[in-house]
């Protein structure tokens, strides 16, 4: 089947077949987390939807909005590669009225960890997979572990909301060095990318240890010898659900996240594990 490109919601409402329609919200410039989250999606879903939209709403006026990598020829051979059947690529204009009023809330989860740095980046992710939900109507979406917390929020979304979507998070993919991919990795000058490596380094000493007083310090002492190129904006380890910062007692699985700027780009992973195995 020819891979059909939707720019407006008609053309959406046209491309629907019957069947099991999963969906993959992406930023675009797609690399190898994006093609294993599609291939998750093919293999569960008759119609394959991959949405490529820069958001504006989940941009602080200070982040990369204008400068986020934009690569929409080379992500249509992507998706061409992976038998996608849909690339909906809309317009800013075209999702969000100027006099639109209406927006979804995280809630206190928006407000904690990524959030507390990026005020209102998760309304923005809540209401633009919100909108995309509706306009698709998949049965499924695919979403990364790599955003961890935004994995998180969606998921609260559609217990809160009822959304009769399943959600499913797949695997962070990451360079043979344990770099997690990322659109943003394009920035990263060869230097940069060494300094990078200690977040991954970081993780790897923390899910080492067995307690969260030792996790949190084996991680922190990485990031600690990177040196001042690694401007850490958070480690946190916390409940995947919540965010809420796990304490000595926890049992169960648990997130060890971690936010860091090298030079101008931001970074973030995690890795789950798991405290107080009986
Ligand atoms: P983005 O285009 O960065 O907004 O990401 C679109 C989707 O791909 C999100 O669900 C991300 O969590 C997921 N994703 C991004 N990087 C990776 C990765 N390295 N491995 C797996 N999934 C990823």
């Amino acid at each position: 089947m020819e891979l059909i490109v939707a720019r407006h919601r008609e053309d959406l409402v046209k491309a629907r077949r019957g069947g099991e329609v999963a969906l993959v919200p992406t930023m675009g410039a797609l690399h190898e987390g994006h093609r294993s989250l599609i291939r998750q999606a093919r293999a569960r879903a008759d119609q394959v939807v991959v949405s490529i939209f820069v958001n504006p709403l989940q941009f602080g006026p200070s982040e990369d909005f204008s400068r986020y990598p934009r690569t929409f020829d080379a992500d249509l051979d992507v998706c061409r590669a992976e038998g996608v059947d849909v690339v909906f690529h809309p317009d800013p204009g075209e999702m969000y009225a100027p006099d639109r009023q209406v927006s979804v809330s995280a809630g206190h989860m928006g407000t904690i960890v990524e959030g507390a740095s990026r005020p209102g980046h998760f309304d923005g992710v809540l209401t633009v997979v919100l909108k995309l939900f509706n306009l698709v109507q998949p049965d499924l979406a695919v979403f990364g572990q790599k955003d961890a917390q935004q994995l998180a929020v969606i998921r609260r979304m559609v217990a809160d909301l009822d959304l009769p979507i399943e959600i499913l998070g797949a695997p962070t993919v990451r360079e043979p060095d344990g770099l997690a991919l990322s659109s943003r990795n394009r920035y990263l000058s060869d230097d940069d990318r060494q300094v990078a490596l200690a977040l991954s380094r970081a993780l790897r000493a923390g899910a080492a240890e067995f307690t969260p007083a030792r996790i949190r310090a084996a991680a922190q002492e990485v990031l600690d010898a990177a040196g001042p190129r690694l401007e850490v904006d958070y480690l946190a380890l916390a409940d995947p659900a919540t965010f809420a910062d796990v304490d000595e007692s926890y049992e169960g699985t648990a997130v060890l996240a971690v936010a860091a700027k090298v030079g101008a780009t931001r970074l973030i992973d995690n890795v789950t594990l798991t405290l107080n195995p009986a």
